[in-house]
């Protein structure tokens, strides 16, 4: 059996890489479940130097062991791409997502609806027992809403309208199975685990 650390004790993460990367003889486990502490500073400025630092920390912290970290935020055109790799603190250290959320329509109220266009991003980082490296990166494009709608997903989810879905909901009104047939971290994941593949 291999074992594979996630650097994440999000539930729901847990099990949409679990499932992504269903390998014979692959289990995944979260820091917590392994009984380490692993909680660096994320202070690079691109998802993929946040994901690295987590994975990097919980390889270290496991005495060698696989380990897994994603990181993901929204960019959105008309902010420069904010808010980018501070979307779970847009409005502050302990923001909550309606905070967050809330945040976003002030900063986009004079935003034209062509002007609303946004993307989520995810990057993984997978170091293996060898300290080798496989990085992935996922996207999905989208338009910024004018208000909150519907009671699924998380985050920037109700806001969210995916170009994919033509304008006909958002990505937190669809069950998570169909998200993650379109989202960025399903995307990454998809990446990841056709790498990962040419190597088992
Ligand atoms: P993290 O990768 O878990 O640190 O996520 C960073 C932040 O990006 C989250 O707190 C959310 O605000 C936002 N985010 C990342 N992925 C998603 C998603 O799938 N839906 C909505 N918001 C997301």
């Amino acid at each position: 059996m291999k074992t594979v650390i996630l650097a994440t004790n999000n539930a729901h993460k847990v099990s949409e890489i679990s499932n992504a990367l269903d390998f014979p003889g692959w289990e995944f486990k979260t820091l917590r479940q392994m009984g380490i502490e692993s909680d660096p500073e994320e202070d690079a400025d691109t998802f993929l130097g946040n994901a690295r630092i987590k994975a990097l920390a919980a390889h270290e912290a496991s005495g060698g062991m696989a380990a897994l970290a994603d990181d993901s935020g929204l960019a959105v055109d008309a902010l420069g791409g904010a808010p980018g790799v501070y979307s779970s603190r847009y409005a502050g250290e302990d923001a909550t997502d309606q905070d967050n959320n809330d945040k976003l329509l002030v900063e986009l109220a004079d935003v034209a609806d062509a002007d609303r266009t946004a993307r989520f991003v995810c990057t993984l980082v997978f170091i293996d027992e060898d300290g080798s490296e496989q990085t992935a990166h996922g996207t999905v494009e989208g338009r910024i809403g004018y208000a909150p709608q519907g009671e699924g997903g998380f985050g920037y989810d109700p806001l969210f309208w995916p170009d994919v879905f033509e304008g006909t909901c958002t990505l937190a009104e669809v069950p998570q199975a169909r998200k993650n047939e379109v989202s960025h971290r399903g995307n990454a994941l998809r990446e990841l685990r056709a790498k990962l593949e040419q190597g088992l």
